[in-house]
């Protein structure tokens, strides 16, 4: 650990848009110098903001001499195979191995103590805890919330989290901080995608990232029978009123061995449609729960109508799990974006 990091390349941006009040950093630093043992945590069915965010200050947390353990509460615990490349995997338990009563918690990209799944009661119970996130909707259930609706990514937060504990990048860190800002900001594509979000970018690939690795990992690969199964879904797809939708069953995924987390990108294909402002994709999980993606191209704001069905996100990407059938849950979708 290097105490001034201030004359190194990737030095603390201290403005941008990432807005906490010092009270709360102030508190955040003081929380984590007292703990020995840091129990960190990110949302269900993890992407590459909370799972990278989560790691990157692992990372940090690790090399102050703190014992770190980070989960996410999933019933079958597993990272998803797209995030496998990133660094720091062996800081992970799972939720039965995960500290059930931490002194210090830390979650990250969660907007709810729903959205922790199993590790809810690790929440409840912690003597502190620092909730690090970027949803709207998230109106702080931490002791100390670093929350600010404007940053791209949780791992905008992250990253000046690491600066404030005395941390710089190094080029794991930054590979993990890096899947967090590209996923969410759809690679710098999306609206979210600040003048901030870009210098971030730059501080990290200044470390020596592969971007063309950590591009291919993310969104150029998958197994033989994605092609199969997306092209199930395309079949399938049906456009009314402005809405263009899908699904893709179990049995589907059954056929080609897929697991679940693949089925991320199906979204990105249906959502290009010319004709919709909203996509929806509905996946039906190993439990046979339909996890609902949807996206919006800005007229909309698909997390209030997902809010309203039990789920929620941001203005333009949002969801929310349902138990009817597909077409009952696109029934009941659709009469409420009629209103929105
Ligand atoms: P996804 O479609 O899975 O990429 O999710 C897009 C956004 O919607 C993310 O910000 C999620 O946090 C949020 N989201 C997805 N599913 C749910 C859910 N079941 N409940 C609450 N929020 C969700
Ligand atoms: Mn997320
Ligand atoms: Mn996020």
């Amino acid at each position: 650990m290097t105490p001034d990091v201030r004359d190194r390349p990737g030095r603390p941006a201290r403005s941008g848009s990432v807005t906490v009040s010092e009270d709360a950093w102030e508190s955040t630093v003081r929380l984590i110098s007292e703990a020995d043992e840091i129990a960190l945590a990110c949302h269900i069915s993890p992407d590459g903001d909370a799972l990278g965010s989560m790691l990157a200050v692992g990372f940090v947390l690790r090399s102050m001499g703190k014992r770190v353990a980070a989960s996410f509460g999933d019933r079958d615990f597993a990272v998803p195979r797209l995030l496998r490349f990133l660094p720091g995997q062996n800081m992970l338990v799972p939720p039965d191995r995960y500290p059930p009563e931490p002194d210090l918690m830390i979650t990250f990209d969660s907007p709810s103590v729903a959205r922790l799944g199993l590790l809810e009661g690790s929440v409840r119970r912690a003597r502190a805890l620092i909730v690090v996130d970027h949803h709207p909707s998230n109106d702080g259930f931490g002791t100390v919330d670093l929350i600010d609706a404007r940053a791209a990514a949780t791992a905008m937060l992250a990253e000046q989290l690491i600066y404030r504990l005395g941390g710089s990048l190094d080029r794991d860190i930054a590979t993990c901080l890096y899947a967090g800002l590209v996923t969410d900001t759809g690679s710098f594509r999306h609206s979210s995608t600040t003048p901030a979000a870009h210098q971030m970018a730059a501080r990290l690939v200044a470390t020596g990232l592969h971007t063309d690795e950590i591009a291919r990992e993310l969104w150029d690969r998958s197994p033989f029978g994605y092609l199969k199964v997306l092209a199930a879904a395309l079949d399938r797809v049906r456009l009314d009123d402005g809405l263009v939708w899908t699904y893709v069953t179990r049995v589907d995924r059954a056929a080609y061995g897929l697991p679940y987390s693949e089925l991320e990108g199906i979204i990105d294909v249906v959502r290009r449609t010319d004709e919709a402002d909203v996509a929806a994709v509905l996946k039906e999980d190993d439990q046979g729960a339909w996890q609902v993606s949807t996206r919006s191209k800005g007229r909309v704001d698909v997390a209030h109508v997902c809010a309203a069905l039990g789920g929620g996100g941001h203005h333009n990407a949002a969801g929310f799990t349902s138990y009817d059938s597909p077409d009952a849950t696109m029934a009941k979708f659709r009469a409420l974006l009629r209103e929105a």
